[in-house]
């Protein structure tokens, strides 16, 4: 079972005679749908569909960050409309707050009775203490060990959501309900040269059916810097995979106004031969053609290792 990370990108044939593949995942902080819809109107307009996520319900207490959820009738209806407009609504956790399993569950049944099924991709909340398989948990072994240190012990043992008994133990309803979780972000534009195996599933991290890797672009900067014109040239050149991780309530619109480098570089990118879905149809076509990849010993190591070194360059989460 070598073959994962023998996967060369510029392989895999995507739909309808398109050459590369790019999508985004959109961590749902501080997002209001007026610091939001400009820009989902941006990429509806040039036929980028892309993946939201939301909180389907509230914290139970004062979360550490917060934004919109669907308890708020003009937000929900707003992502109600781009999913009949193809983008996929996916889940950022039950709430902005660390959630006891009680209430995962009540999320997840809210979450399916707005948006008609379970989500298809999910990511951890930064805080929520029911995380599944974060902190230290991303990583094993010796990896496990640095990350201890180059964190300085702040995350060991922290989040909770795969532990078995514990109050925040939510991993069963996370392995029978969400199809792909997003574990390790990288420096890169092609995300899928970065993490070759993705989709795969981790046998060490039984919780999980599927994980998948992103790219960092987490504000506005970071974004338009990582797609810059080189970059779309470079994925293009690859026929990789690009799924941006962001936050797109972090600098995209200023006072109602959309950036305008962000335009221009969106612009440019949807006149390319791209195919361009959402998070969750691009992952069932990796998994669909090349099959879904178990991690193997090896395999494990080589991305725990690229992460880790990543990290240390840039300290991204
Ligand atoms: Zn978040």
């Amino acid at each position: 079972m070598g073959e994962g990370c023998m996967v060369v990108p510029q392989h895999v044939a995507w739909p309808a005679g398109k050459t590369f593949a790019f999508t985004v995942f959109d961590d749902s902080d501080l997002a209001t749908v007026d610091n939001v819809k400009p820009v989902y109107d941006l990429l509806r307009d040039l036929g980028l569909i892309t993946t939201k996520s939301v909180w389907a319900m509230p914290a139970p207490d004062v979360p550490r960050i917060g934004g919109a959820t669907c308890d708020d009738p003009a937000y929900r209806s707003w992502t109600l409309e781009l999913q009949t407009s193809g983008f996929e609504i996916g889940s950022h956790g039950a709430t902005p707050g660390t959630t006891p399993r009680l209430l995962v569950g009540q999320s997840l049944d809210r979450f399916r009775e707005i948006y008609g099924h379970d989500p298809g991709t999910l990511a951890n909340h930064s805080g929520c203490l029911e995380s599944i398989y974060w902190g230290d948990a991303r990583v094993t072994g010796l990896a496990r060990a640095a990350y201890t240190v180059m964190t300085r012990f702040h995350r060991r043992g922290t989040f909770r959501g795969h532990i078995e008994g514990d109050p925040l133990f939510w991993g069963d309803f996370c392995r029978d309900r969400v199809r792909y979780v997003r574990n390790f972000t990288f420096n890169v534009v092609n995300t899928l040269a970065a993490c070759p195996v993705m989709p795969y599933h981790d046998p060490a991290r039984p919780y999980v059916r599927a994980w998948f890797a992103s790219s960092e672009g987490r504000d506005v900067n970071a974004y338009t810097a990582r797609l810059a014109e080189a970059a779309q040239d470079q994925l293009e050149a690859e026929g990789g995979a690009c799924i941006m991780y962001t936050h797109f309530a972090s600098g995209f619109v200023e006072d109602g106004r959309l950036s305008p480098r962000f335009r221009a570089l969106m612009e440019r990118l949807a006149r390319r031969n791209g195919w361009f879905v959402p998070v969750t149809p691009l992952l069932d076509h990796l998994a669909e053609t090349r099959g879904l990849t178990e991690l193997n010993p090896r395999d494990r190591r080589a991305l725990e290792w690229r992460w880790l070194r990543s990290k240390a360059r840039v300290g991204h989460s």
